[in-house]
């Protein structure tokens, strides 16, 4: 086994879950716990200015002694989902894996045409839980990915890459990711997240992400008088919901087009909440959901008088593709290194968004780069031997490529 897999394996039996519940910073102490290990582990290996800022980022820093001076940031995030149990996580090797379903547990199978592409790695070994929590390739990988580089780099002669700032980050997973992230201290000119899937995919573009939040105040008055005087607000939300465009919904939408998500609702007669997202690759496509939305709250408005109706809208993290556009070689030099792999490079689009495209609008452009891991989020969450190392080297040939500009 690798250097790198027994890192990866070591780090992912770790629980580091994230909680959207919670209001503390990380939402999890046992995130804090993890960066105290990554940073004994940085400083094991000679890494400078390493500082752990215990709202929940550990920074850290190598010269690089390549020919440029731009600083190139490396970005992980060291949460797991909390959308599957991340307790107790038992890694499962299988070795010369022979191209067919992988049943974990009662119910738990993966199955090779679901998944991007897993085929191209039958004969070689597939890494997954044992069905019973996710793997957290999302984004251990990454974190492993990162830790493998750094002692790489520190232990070979050949450190021709340009100075490297690094950031390992909590609650990625529930949307506080750079919360409380400060570039400057950061101090990278371009930063890459080792935190994608599918080896060969550089991610240049996300949505753009808001979100709507509808309160109802109805009037409640006992059903048997209820006569012109009763208000219902779990009616109005489910008018509401009904209104949508069921064609613009996720389940019923894919490659570039965006969706409205009705998360949650919560009601009674007399008050209730509905949570949704709004998602698009274009600003103008998001300005029309967000028109849409208002004029549905018009219409509502008109149709339940006696209801108290407001809808909030926030913005949650935006596109960064136009950023990317205005100096490329971030960008250029990921494929450059994906295409030396011997994989055949491509630009992709993430339907979802990542630390970078909040990072990007920070001021430090930022692209995703592939870990290998694919059904993130889930118990059939995996991530192939054969494709972490293809990212690994993806990710190092990209700093080579940096350090001899
Ligand atoms: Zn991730």
């Amino acid at each position: 086994m690798s250097g790198l897999t027994d890192r990866f394996l070591r780090y992912a039996r770790i629980n580091t879950a994230s909680d959207s519940s919670s209001s503390t910073s990380p939402s999890t102490a046992r995130q804090i716990e993890f960066l105290r290990l990554l940073e004994v582990e940085l400083s094991e290996l000679g890494m400078e200015d390493i500082e752990l800022d215990e709202k929940g980022t550990l920074y850290a820093s190598l010269p690089g002694e390549g020919s440029g001076d731009t600083v190139i940031g490396l970005l992980a995030h060291v949460d797991t989902s909390p959308d599957a149990p991340g307790e107790n996580v038992n890694p499962i090797l299988h070795r010369n894996w022979d191209g067919m379903p992988i049943e974990l547990c009662e119910g738990v199978v993966i199955l090779p045409s679901q998944t991007t592409d897993m085929l191209r790695y039958a004969g070689g070994t597939i890494i997954t839980s044992d069905g019973t929590t996710l793997l957290g390739a999302d984004d251990k990988a990454g974190v492993a990915i990162i830790m493998e580089i750094l002692e790489t780099l520190i232990k070979s002669s050949d450190k021709a890459v340009p100075p490297l700032r690094i950031a390992f980050t909590t609650d990625e997973e529930v949307g506080r990711g750079m919360d409380n992230f400060d570039p400057a201290r950061f101090g990278a000119d371009f930063a890459y997240t080792v935190d994608g899937g599918s080896v060969g995919k550089i991610d240049t573009q996300t949505f753009n992400a808001w979100s709507a939040d509808w309160k109802i105040k109805g009037r409640e008055v006992h059903p048997g008088s209820a006569e012109g005087i009763m208000v219902n607000a779990l009616r109005v939300l489910t008018d509401i919901v009904s209104s949508l465009p069921p064609e613009e919904m996720p389940e019923n939408s894919s490659g570039s087009e965006g969706y409205y998500y009705p998360l949650s609702i919560s009601s009674v007669t007399s008050e209730g909440n509905l949570k949704m997202i709004l998602r698009d690759f274009t600003s103008e496509g998001m300005t029309s959901r967000i028109e849409t939305m208002r004029s549905l709250e018009k219409w509502i408005k008109v149709k339940y008088p006696g209801a108290e109706i407001s809808l909030e809208m926030s913005e949650q993290y935006m596109n960064p593709g136009e950023i990317l556009k205005q100096d490329r070689r971030p960008v250029e030099f990921a494929l450059r290194a994906t295409g030396k792999m011997g994989l055949q490079p491509e630009e992709s689009s993430i339907r979802g968004g990542t630390d970078g495209s909040r990072l990007s609008f920070m001021g430090v452009p930022t692209v995703n780069l592939p870990t290998g891991g694919e059904l993130f989020h889930s118990r059939n969450e995996w991530i192939a031997e054969q494709g972490l190392e293809l990212s690994y080297g993806i990710v190092l040939e990209t700093l080579r490529i940096w350090g001899t500009q």
